[in-house]
């Protein structure tokens, strides 16, 4: 007895990429076969003829749903769009499950005074999403600023209550100092997590600003001069150093640079556990594009670099030196994206949940023949295996969750506007030609996205807990 059959699609497993059948009851999957040999009673048959059959997408970055600084906007209640908006966008995009951010940014944590404890937080958080999520959802927990003794001490608690990662950064107000540093991730190593970082350094980024501004020359536009490459070879290695003494894994968030590609690529010929994701706007714009008219539409912090930057990101995702595609999913109208128009206002973020699939198929598939599972290791396994969610999520396999997505590789589309699903008024996507698209999306064995409809609810999606596996934080193991 088998509540759905996905039959005849080309199914992508990390054994073997070929035409067969999956099985699923309930919630998950509990067959995975040669073509009509799952046989018994069939509540539903899917037809997956000429689909490719992946895991759900799992998007390990996204910003939903909190307050935009007043000076990148110029009003004081902008709030990225809310948790209904971004993950019917995700469902659309073949997305199951996405990884957003909690953690307690207030004047008393981030001066290392007082902080509120990490289950309340949590469930401040998880409030937000549940009942307003058509995919499954978790949370990277952000620890901010001079974050000793207290903070240090709720790690444990908060790997127990199924938080596998925390984010820290290194340059913004929110910034964590190297010495506290040290002592987070030597607290993480211990207990078992993976350090998410967004390493800028900050010393350079004050001192760019400074120089720019004193030269005339703020304007947008010059925004990758701030945030620049030097900044991310120096802030990479120094957290690389600091992680290697502390033995703890590192995410890098956004690589945006060739030098953080190769500072990833020596940690790795090192037997380091050192892991990079790349956003998929920078696989496709550069900053000669903050010039053109709106062209501060695509800026996302750090910022977007050169073409043989992007050419090092396609490269180290095609060989395996990046782990991970994400979005950085930070989403809000054009009006207040472009606001801000110099290098200390411009606003960052953009709306692209939706996209990352079809643009990452379309780019490494279709023009660079990737194979399917690579494919599905850069949207999605590696990401459950990183951050903790492997093997209930992010691979096609008996006993893992239904969360499935059939993909028409030859469906050639130009991306518009009005074919996107966010709260949003532009896409730096418009007039973009994909080949290849999700059409249909599954959610632990339920049907949420199918002929171009959202058939799921914003009931459906549920928190996940999650724990990294530590033969990944032991060494590089994708
Ligand atoms: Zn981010």
């Amino acid at each position: 007895m088998l509540d759905v059959l996905i039959r005849n699609g080309q199914v992508v497993t990390p054994q073997a990429v070929g035409l067969m059948d999956v099985g699923i009851q309930g919630e998950h999957i509990v067959a995975v076969g040669q073509p009509g040999t799952l046989s018994g009673e069939v509540t539903r048959v899917i037809d997956a003829s000429g689909k490719i059959v992946i895991p759900g997408g799992i998007e390990p970055h996204a910003h939903i749903g909190i307050p935009v600084p007043p000076d990148w906007t110029g009003h004081a209640d902008v709030m990225t769009q809310p948790p209904e908006a971004a993950s019917r966008a995700a469902a659309f995009g073949g997305v199951t499950t996405i990884i957003d951010f909690t953690g307690d940014l207030s004047r008393p944590a981030l001066s290392g005074q007082r902080r509120r404890p990490v289950l309340e937080t949590l469930d401040r958080r998880r409030a937000v999403f549940r009942d307003h999520c058509y995919t499954d959802f978790a949370f990277h927990y952000i620890i901010a600023g001079r974050a000793a003794g207290h903070a240090i001490g709720q790690i444990r608690e908060a790997l127990e209550e199924g938080v596998g990662s925390f984010k820290i950064f290194t340059t913004m107000e929110i910034r964590v100092p190297y010495g506290h540093l040290f002592g987070i991730f030597s607290e993480v190593a211990k207990h078992g997590g993976m350090m998410a970082v967004h390493a800028e350094d900050d010393e350079i980024v004050s001192y760019m600003t400074d120089t720019l501004k004193r030269e005339g020359r703020a304007q947008a536009h010059n925004i990758h001069l701030v945030h620049n490459n030097m900044s991310e070879d120096i802030a990479f290695r120094t957290v690389i150093r600091l992680a290697k003494y502390a033995g703890v894994g590192l995410y890098f968030v956004h690589t945006t640079a060739k030098e953080g590609v190769a500072a990833i690529a020596e940690a790795r010929a090192q037997g380091q556990p050192v892991y990079g994701e790349a956003l998929h706007h920078y696989l496709e714009f550069t900053c000669e594009d903050y010039k053109k008219p709106g062209g501060t539409a695509i800026h996302t912090y750090p910022a977007i670099k050169y073409a043989d930057d992007r050419d090092a990101l396609l490269a180290g995702l095609m060989d395996g030196r990046l782990a991970t595609t994400a979005t950085d999913e930070y989403t809000t109208f054009k009006g207040p994206k472009l606001f801000g128009d110099t290098i200390e206002t411009v606003c960052g973020g953009h709306n692209g949940i939706e996209t990352r699939l079809p643009v990452a198929f379309t780019k490494f598939v279709a023009e660079r023949n990737m194979p399917l599972q690579r494919f599905a290791e850069i949207t999605s396994t590696n990401a459950a295996k990183l951050l903790g969610l492997y093997p209930q999520k992010g691979v096609i396999q008996p006993g893992s969750d239904a969360d499935i997505v059939l993909f028409d590789p030859d469906l050639h589309k130009t991306l518009s506007l009005s074919d996107l699903h966010a709260a949003s008024d532009y896409s730096i996507w418009d007039g973009y030609r994909c080949q290849g698209y999700p059409v249909l999306t599954m959610l632990r064995g339920k049907v949420i996205v199918e002929d171009g409809k959202l058939v799921g609810s914003e009931r459906d999606g549920r928190w996940v807990k999650r724990r990294v596996e530590n033969s990944v934080l032991a060494r590089p193991t994708v």
